[in-house]
């Protein structure tokens, strides 16, 4: 059978000639919540799945906290592939990425998006338009404010959320996680009762 369209757009750039696996992701297929990191690490490289390095135990602590588990959930990145030296997505990568998580988005088909960090966030909030994501104010203004967007002619509830990584070195994110988890909570409850 002949590759999708959207797997030939990963391998054609050039991180995936440096990467020991393409990461696509963890999680159940049918769940209510999707989460979106940016891109594999070395750790995520090694093993073939996202956050699975001290990013990942801490998603994996907070959302114990809450009493959600893999089962609830499906965990993707931005980018496929681990950028070298974990340095920040390029434009042309996040072009060329994500028409695949698109696709994970049609498939999943879930209730609520949470968009871990900043390059997640601006990636949604300006509609996947690459050119316009630096026009998109920061994580910290837009954490836990839900936001009901119009993508790729897909309806997206978006909520977005600090990234693990930055609770890890700045704990008093932790509260706001938390409450920004209850709105997420809130919003899938809703949504089950319409
Ligand atoms: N950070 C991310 O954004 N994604 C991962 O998969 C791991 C760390």
């Amino acid at each position: 059978m002949e590759e999708p369209s959207y797997v030939k757009r990963v391998k054609e750039t050039e991180i995936f000639k440096g990467c020991k696996n393409i990461v696509v992701g963890k999680g159940n297929l049918n769940a209510d919540i999707l989460f979106v990191g940016e891109a594999p690490g070395r750790k995520e490289d090694e093993e073939g799945f996202p956050f699975v390095g001290a990013a990942g135990k801490n998603l994996d602590k907070l959302l114990e906290k809450i009493g959600l588990t893999l089962e609830d959930v499906y965990i993707a990145n931005i980018l496929k592939c681990r950028p070298p030296e974990n340095r920040d997505p390029l434009p042309e990568e996040i072009r060329a990425h994500t028409p695949w998580l698109i696709e994970q988005i049609k498939e999943i088909k879930p209730k609520v998006i949470c968009s871990l960090g900043n390059y997640s966030t601006k990636f949604f909030v300006s509609g996947g338009d690459i050119d316009k994501m630096n026009l998109v104010p920061g994580i910290t203004q837009l954490h836990g404010k839900k936001k009901v967007l119009d993508f790729h002619g897909l309806k997206i509830k978006l909520i977005p959320l600090f990234h693990p990584a930055a609770i890890i070195y700045n704990r008093g994110l932790l509260g706001l996680w938390e409450e920004d988890m209850e709105i997420v909570k809130k919003e899938i409850n809703q949504a089950t009762l319409i």
